[in-house]
């Protein structure tokens, strides 16, 4: 198993997908490696590409907000924050399944190596990806399942939260997962 640094030092020279040619920098994560919470989300933005940091626009704003008013945790401590693939989809576009499964391994590993207690993933193709499943998030939110030793706890992407002005349907479940993830971690 290599260590944290080893693996990101992998990823920032990966060419294993089409998704090096467009990148500006490789997002790999950031957090603390002892991280007790992971939050998965599904790849970079123009943002993060140009930052090298997951979730720093404006969906990373609101994660920050809401991960800060139901489980007073902010970003800084005891939190670690990757994506499926490390690398920007052009034009935000989703990410193909080839790309998916290049990337995987790096987060497998990241997940292996900082052996969260629980695990957020954020939309559908974090979820998808971790329980190996091809159903979508409105149905697999709402409870938690196991993963390896950690706990998996799925909800919305924070960009769908915004779609609904941040204070919807969406946004309610959202924060509802939050809670409950915040039960899993004590
Ligand atoms: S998205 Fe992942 S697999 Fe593709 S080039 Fe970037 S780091 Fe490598």
């Amino acid at each position: 198993m290599p260590t944290l640094v080893e693996l990101e030092r992998d990823a920032l020279a990966c060419t294993r997908c089409p998704l090096a040619a467009g990148r500006t920098n490789v997002v790999f994560g950031v957090g603390d490696p002892d991280a007790d919470l992971m939050f998965v989300g599904e790849g970079p933005g123009r943002d993060e590409d140009l930052k090298a940091e997951p979730f720093v626009g404006r969906s990373g704003q609101f994660l920050d907000r809401v991960m800060l008013e139901e489980m007073g945790i902010s970003r800084d401590r005891g939190v670690y924050i990757a994506n499926v693939v490390k690398c920007r989809p052009p034009g935000n576009r989703d990410p193909e399944p080839h790309e998916i499964a290049s990337c995987r391994p790096f987060l497998e590993q990241q997940v292996a190596i900082i052996k969260p207690k629980v695990i957020v993933t954020l939309g559908n193709f974090a979820t998808r990806l971790l329980l190996d499943t091809t159903e979508g998030i409105s149905k697999l939110r709402g409870r938690a399942y196991p993963y390896g030793d950690a706990v998996l706890v799925p909800t919305y992407h924070p960009s769908a939260a915004l779609r609904s002005g941040g204070a919807g349907e969406v946004t309610a479940g959202m924060r509802a997962d939050l809670v409950r993830a915040k039960e899993h971690l004590c």
